[in-house]
């Protein structure tokens, strides 16, 4: 496990309060999403009970004003016959009496005075009687109290004319012998009457009448006309007055249900209701686009931490995963919910290194997890590993309290991979050229011990020779100048073969894009570019033809070039830049690789390119040489010179690829 630092402090991260951070987000938000649903129709309910409990009052109080109009007007029936019967009885009764005047003064032969001094005359007067006449069988006033001086005639007459004012009780006198017939005519008032019959209580309940055919009144216990839209009800007073009618109107007035208090009150609340449920279906129609909005932005939050190529991790304080994105949860192969809620050890940690991994997040929980992030390795639930790098953060709430570690997590697996692939690459490389090196040096030398042993063969021929001629020649010298002849003959022979051997090989030519070469080549050395803060760029002729080259060697060649001119910008102040070009000249593709360094110091293309010339403290000045054979070996040529601009150019050309009949071989290229 390994742990190295990449980048600068990662904030911390601030979110929304949360009642509680272990509950998973996404059951809430469902929960929410139900309650919301339900929303809508809420703010009504307290409207429609109410106006249901506004319209059972409508309805108690409508049935009770018909059931206090129905009482009403049963009492008002009641009372009014009552009250019919005790004006007939005392009619009646005021009849009887007169009949009792009328038989004295049949038995007693009263005369004109005795009529108007008669106990009952002056009692009647003094209750409502009016007047009382004695009229003779023949019309004949025999005697009027109170006396007037009006004919009888004219008396009756105006009795018939007050009949709307007021009645009258006749009694007939029977005629005899001694006493004619005739007649007793008592009048009386009706409204003395009413008012000596109708009881107080009687009188203030009800405005009370008698009345005539043609609604004329005859009597009142109050003035004016009847009022409008009260109750009442007539009753007829015949026979003890034919043609009138005693009429009850109701003085108490049953107030229309919809105009009493009750109603007023519940329409002040109904009023108020309404404007509250108003006010509450705004504020849940505010509420509920508040939900909306915030739903809208998990989702939107959600989406976005789901799409990002970084998984998210959010722990508690005790070290309880309380969030991790589809991303994190995808890295190590489980879901989202699988994860949430767990404490280590994780199901993603490596089993044969659950102590470190334990140590490791002991580490983190006490805020120490290395500020610019820290590599690790998961296990993924199919079983390989996952290279990660993880940024620690602390995660607070709204007001700035720690509730737990946010994490962003990197899947760097493949970066990795492709590390690994490009060291193993470069390490390869360099064993190619440690080859090509070895075995160029060896060529050299064979080239340069080759000449020594011919002379060495040579010389001992010839002194051979002239020894050959002395007889008393020591036979062992000769033997032994022989043996050293053959020795260095056999030891040319090795050293030719070496060489024959070193230079056999022949390049694996096929057709190729040298974009593609130099592409590759300098893929290679990207960090090490990066690294000096070196700047590369690569132009290309918009067609180039594809030339004939082994693509490895040539790639070799780009890389010693390109690396050479990295070094000669190592001790370059100011930007460092390489140009590598490719442009077509005839029948040659030539490449260059331009640097702004310090130019080659009159130093000559061919003491650049012999073998062990390095002007480096390391080098060992065989790259150029090596370079320069396998160009040669293309057919093409490597030159070296200054740049106009300073620095140095070393180019090369290889021979265009041409589609070339089938029978001909490809050495009779240049
Ligand atoms: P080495 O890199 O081991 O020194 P090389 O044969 O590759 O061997 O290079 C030989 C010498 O050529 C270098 O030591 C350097 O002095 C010179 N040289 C090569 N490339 C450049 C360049 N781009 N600018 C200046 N000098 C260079």
């Amino acid at each position: 496990m390994t742990e190295q630092s990449t980048r600068p402090e990662a904030p911390s991260v601030r979110v929304p309060e949360r009642p509680a951070l272990a509950v998973p987000p996404r059951p809430r938000l469902q929960l929410w999403g139900s309650r919301i649903a339900l929303m809508p129709s809420l703010w009504a309910w307290p409207l429609v009970l109410s106006m249901l409990l506004v319209a059972g009052v409508m309805v108690w109080l409508h049935a009770k004003e018909v059931t206090d109009l129905e009482s009403q007007r049963a009492d008002m029936i009641s009372d009014a016959l009552s009250l019919e019967a005790q004006i007939s009885n005392r009619l009646d009764d005021e009849t009887s009496k007169l009949r009792v005047l009328a038989e004295d003064i049949q038995s007693h032969a009263l005369t004109s005075d005795g009529f108007s001094r008669h106990a009952l005359v002056l009692d009647g007067l003094r209750r409502f009687w009016v007047s009382v006449t004695w009229l003779g069988d023949d019309g004949q006033i025999m005697g009027h109290v109170p006396d007037d001086s009006l004919p009888a005639r004219d008396a009756l007459r105006n009795i018939g004319d007050e009949m709307g004012m007021a009645g009258h009780l006749s009694v007939a006198l029977p005629g005899h012998d001694d006493h004619p017939g005739g007649m007793l005519v008592a009048r009386y008032s009706a409204g003395a009457l009413l008012r000596q019959k109708v009881p107080w209580w009687l009188a203030a309940k009800y405005d009370i009448r008698l009345v005539d055919e043609s609604d004329e009144v005859i009597a009142s216990t109050v003035d004016g006309p009847r009022r409008a839209a009260q109750a009442w009800y007539r009753v007829s007073m015949a026979p003890t007055m034919p043609n009138a009618w005693l009429e009850l109107t109701s003085r108490e007035r049953i107030t229309p249900w919809w105009r009493t208090m009750p109603m007023a009150l519940m329409g002040g609340f109904v009023l108020l209701l309404g404007a509250a449920s108003f006010m509450l279906r705004r504020q849940m129609q505010s509420v509920s686009r508040a939900e909306e909005a915030w739903r809208t932005e998990a989702a939107w939050r959600s989406a976005m931490e789901d799409s990002l190529a970084v998984g998210i991790r959010a722990r508690d304080l005790q070290g309880r995963l309380v969030y991790v994105n589809k991303t994190m949860a995808d890295m190590v192969g489980y879901q989202p919910d699988e994860l949430i809620g767990l404490m280590p050890p994780m199901p993603y940690w490596v089993p044969q290194e659950l102590e470190q991994s334990m140590n490791r997040h002991l580490r983190n929980m006490a805020g120490k997890a290395p500020r610019d992030g820290y590599e690790s390795h998961w296990q993924h639930r199919d079983g390989r590993l996952v290279e990660v790098m993880v940024f620690e953060a602390p995660l607070v709430d709204a007001k700035g309290r720690q509730i737990g570690w946010m994490a962003s997590v990197l899947n760097i697996t493949e970066r990795k991979r492709m590390e690994e692939r490009e060291r193993k690459q470069l390490e390869t490389m360099a064993h190619h050229a440690r080859l090509t090196m070895l075995g160029e040096v060896a060529s050299t030398l064979a080239h340069e011990l080759n000449q020594p042993l011919t002379a060495i063969a040579s010389y001992n021929a010839g002194l051979i020779n002239a020894l050959g001629a002395h007889e008393d020649m020591d036979p062992l010298v000769m033997k032994a100048l022989k043996t050293m002849g053959e020795q260095a003959t056999h030891a040319g022979r090795i050293v030719m073969r070496i060489r024959e051997f070193l230079t056999r090989r022949e390049p694996q030519r096929e057709p190729c894009r040298i974009m593609d070469v130099i592409q590759s080549g300098v893929d290679l050395l990207k960090r090490d570019l990066s690294r000096h803060q070196v700047r590369l760029d690569i132009h290309g002729d918009g067609a180039l033809p594809q030339v004939m080259a082994d693509p490895v060697l040539i790639e070799q060649v780009v890389v010693n070039l390109v690396r050479n001119a990295s070094d000669a910008l190592s001790t370059q102040t100011g930007h460092r830049r390489i140009l590598v070009t490719a442009t077509q000249a005839g029948d040659f593709v030539r490449v260059s690789v331009t640097d702004n360094g310090r130019g080659l110091n009159g130093q000559g293309s061919e003491r650049l390119f012999a073998p062990f010339f390095s002007t480096k403290v390391e080098g060992m000045g065989m790259g150029l040489a090596i370079c320069r054979s396998i160009i040669e070996l293309h057919y093409g040529a490597l030159d070296a010179c200054d740049a106009p601009e300073g620095g140095a150019v070393f180019s090369f050309s290889l021979p265009v690829h041409h589609d070339v009949p089938e029978g001909h071989g490809e050495g009779d290229q240049p």
